[in-house]
């Protein structure tokens, strides 16, 4: 993946291509790869977001950031994560960077393990719960294509369909 052209990155909205299949796995951790996460961090710093998958600055790798307070000295870099769900499903209010203006209660697991690769390429794995766990669940969800969009209750899905049918008319336009 060294075709990646990392400045011209932007933030992908629902119902991209990129945001709707499986990420490829990054096969080695380069300056390119670097330079993409400071990218990502900037993106989500500026959007005011917790979470940020590669998927939503548009390029189909497995690789997220978190941070939870939404600081830049916070954000945690998984690449090529595992995330297993456990314990019982908890409802909360999520938004998505990638689907601006729409909020909706999410289930989730309420706890998760986290096994992934970071940025020096050290493997780590982690236990998470409340937010932490929910965010893990978010960012695991987009580099297998999966948004909000898919996990939204139906009430919701009418709820937001004008902005939704929105964002759809913004992609034919966007190609
Ligand atoms: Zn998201």
């Amino acid at each position: 993946m060294t075709d990646i052209d990392v400045d011209k990155c932007h933030i992908t909205h629902y119902p991209a291509n990129v945001l709707t299949g499986p990420a490829q796995p990054v096969e080695k951790i380069d300056e390119t790869v670097r330079r993409l996460v400071a990218k990502m961090t900037d993106l989500m710093i500026e959007h005011k977001g917790v979470g940020f998958a590669a998927p939503q600055a548009g390029v189909p790798l497995r690789l997220f950031i978190i941070s939870l307070d939404g600081t830049k000295e916070k954000v945690r870099v998984y690449i090529n994560p595992v995330v297993k769900p456990e314990g019982n499903l908890v409802q909360n209010e999520e938004g998505c960077l990638s689907v601006p203006g729409v909020y909706a209660k999410i289930k989730r697991f309420g706890k998760a393990t986290v096994t992934a690769t970071d940025l020096e390429g050290k493997s780590f794995t982690e236990q998470a719960d409340g937010l932490y766990a929910r965010a893990l669940q978010h960012e695991f969800d987009h580099i297998e294509g999966v948004t909000i969009v898919n996990r939204m209750p139906t009430v919701a899905r009418i709820a937001y369909r004008k902005q939704l049918k929105k964002l759809e008319e913004e992609q034919i336009e966007n190609g």
